[in-house]
């Protein structure tokens, strides 16, 4: 694949990292270090053209946003929370799939007055309830949300789910859909006209490995 300038591509470590991997080497690209092992936050690759950095999953719209990075891999979860301005969102890449759910302690009796609910989706939390007609307290928290309602800090969680055997483990259980969740492929909108070809290039080479693996899966499952 030639390309017509640099590009920058952000990403996470962890499930994210692990799993755009693939994809990228379908598209040609193979980085140089492992971020697992790597202390560095700029990671070259086997193409001199291309470099990914290694950010927090929260942060990936942001730089994106700013052109700091031309293109970046975010969870849908995060992209709802960031609300995309300045993004464009192309392609679903179909890894770490999970739901965004409302959570309570099995049984529990939940008053009629205002619902204290902890998450860290605040966004997503307000919309959710606002669209039923509910007036929520939110109280924002950076992790282990299944804690709050156990503690007696909160009367429900939003959180991602994906086996559920977290929620299961703590004595909570799903009660409400509020989203289905992927990783997407964004774009700053800018960059995506400075170095058209070279990021169509790479959206399409994505597209097609996305393709392939779900054709795959389905032939093998
Ligand atoms: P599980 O027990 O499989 O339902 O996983 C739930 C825990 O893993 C929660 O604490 C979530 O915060 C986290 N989690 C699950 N799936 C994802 C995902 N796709 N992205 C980020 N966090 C996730």
């Amino acid at each position: 694949m030639e390309f017509d300038g640099r590009i920058t591509i952000a990403l996470s470590k962890g499930r994210i990292f692990k799993d755009t991997l693939p994809l990228l080497r379908h598209a040609g690209i193979v980085p140089v270090d492992d971020p697992e092992t790597s202390r560095k936050l700029i990671l070259d690759t086997n193409h001199p053209q291309i470099k990914l950095v290694i950010i927090r999953a929260s942060d990936v719209p942001t730089y994106v946003q700013y052109g700091a990075a031309d293109l970046g891999v975010a969870g849908k979860d995060v992209l709802l929370e960031h609300g995309g301005g300045g993004l464009y969102e192309p392609l679903d890449l179909e890894i770490a799939k999970c739901r965004l759910m409302v959570a309570g302690v099995k049984g529990a009796q939940l008053s009629n007055s205002r619902l204290r609910i902890a998450t860290k989706f605040i966004n997503s939390t307000r919309r959710h309830f606002a669209a039923q007609g509910k007036q929520v307290e939110i109280i924002k928290l950076y992790g282990s949300m299944e804690l709050a309602p156990l503690v007696g800090l909160s009367d429900l969680i939003v959180d991602v789910v994906d086996t559920g055997n977290t929620l299961k483990a703590n004595g909570l259980i799903p009660l409400e859909h509020i989203s289905d969740i992927s990783s997407r492929l964004v774009i700053n909108k800018a960059a995506w006209k400075i170095k058209h070809n070279s990021i169509t290039a790479l959206v399409n080479a994505l597209s097609v490995a996305v393709n392939e693996r779900s054709t795959k899966g389905k032939n093998n499952g």
